[in-house]
């Protein structure tokens, strides 16, 4: 693990008992990442192009059967298993602990992809397009990907890239709240909190402390940035 120099460490907290799985993060993320839209041809194929998907499973037996969501991203692992086999170092990690992804040094080998414990990183097999009106759409921060690249979440990184400019020509360091990916922006329910893992007085930070508090594969060593709040205390059926 490599050792902290930079004051933000970002991550993020979610809350199972709090997601109802109503899929609007994923949204959120598509629409804020220009992440490609698939259609029936590409789910089939299992070329969808989501970075952030909704695990559904059920517990209990019927007739007491009850829903439960598990909201998956790339968990920037502190020691993620897709960095060192990448070829040409387009998978890194960054400072602020999260795990990049540089698309014009992607070759397209998909090591990255397969050595992924949690499946989060999706391969551009197409050269996707956005007819007409929804072109319109496409944020200007971000990058089209083409065919042949591996993507995935960044945790917005535009939005953090942006948030510490703000405060740094304030001469201070990002506020606790300031700065959400649009997929915790937008849960209705609060289940997805944001913010800086190294400042213990943040939000995350104190959620991270809670006694239901997990991460998945832990047992890998991949020290995930992704905290899990187990759920059970509530019914989403
Ligand atoms: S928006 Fe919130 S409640 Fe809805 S699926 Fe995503 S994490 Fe769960």
């Amino acid at each position: 693990m490599e050792k902290q120099t930079s004051p933000y460490r970002w991550g993020m907290v979610v809350d199972l008992d709090r997601c109802t799985g109503c899929g609007a993060c994923v949204v959120a993320c598509q629409a804020e990442n220009n992440v490609a839209i698939c259609g029936k041809k590409e789910i089939a194929e299992g070329r969808n192009m989501h970075w952030l998907r909704i695990e559904r499973f059920w517990v209990g037996e019927y007739p007491n059967v009850r829903a439960r969501f598990l909201p998956v991203l790339c968990q920037h692992c502190r020691d993620a298993p897709c960095e060192p086999v990448c070829p040409v170092y387009a998978s890194y990690h960054n400072p602020d602990g999260l795990n990049g992804q540089v698309y014009n040094r992607c070759v397209g080998t998909r090591y990255c992809g397969n050595n992924c414990p949690y499946a989060v990183r999706v391969f551009n097999f197409y050269s996707h397009q956005w007819p007409k009106p929804l072109d319109n759409q496409l944020s200007p921060d971000i990058t089209v990907r083409p065919r042949g690249v591996m993507e995935k979440c960044t945790f917005c990184v535009q939005r953090i890239r942006r948030a510490k400019e703000d405060a740094s020509g304030e001469g201070r360091l990002v506020r606790d709240g300031e700065v959400q990916p649009a997929c915790a922006q937008t849960c209705p329910a609060e289940a997805l909190v944001f913010g800086n893992l190294a400042d213990p007085r943040s939000r995350v930070a104190r959620l991270v402390r809670s006694p239901r508090r997990f991460r998945l594969l832990e047992h890998l060593g991949t020290h995930p940035s992704v905290y899990y709040l187990k759920g059970g205390g509530r019914e989403h059926v």
